[in-house]
């Protein structure tokens, strides 16, 4: 994981976002302003890269979304390999 996304991860800890798991590795992220973004994650040679379709993202920044949904991403994954 790279340092931009870690510290987006940190910034998004204080914001409140709603995160769907909508299968595989695809999320649904909802703002408290109600926009709706989808985030996909794919783990390419042990590192994981996310791709989210907001501008941000789209642009290949860290964004919030792509933060919050990588703490559940985690969540899963841990799920998985136990
Ligand atoms: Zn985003």
């Amino acid at each position: 994981m790279n340092t931009n996304l870690q510290n987006a991860i940190n910034r998004a800890g204080k914001i409140k976002m709603t995160v769907k798991y909508l299968g595989g590795r695809t999320y649904l992220v909802i703002t408290p302003e109600f926009h709706k973004y989808v985030v996909r994650f794919e783990t390419i040679e042990a590192k994981r890269y996310g791709r989210c379709n907001c501008k941000a993202g789209v642009a290949n920044m860290a964004c919030y979304h792509l933060a919050k949904s990588a703490f559940v991403d985690s969540a899963i994954q841990k799920m998985r390999s136990h």
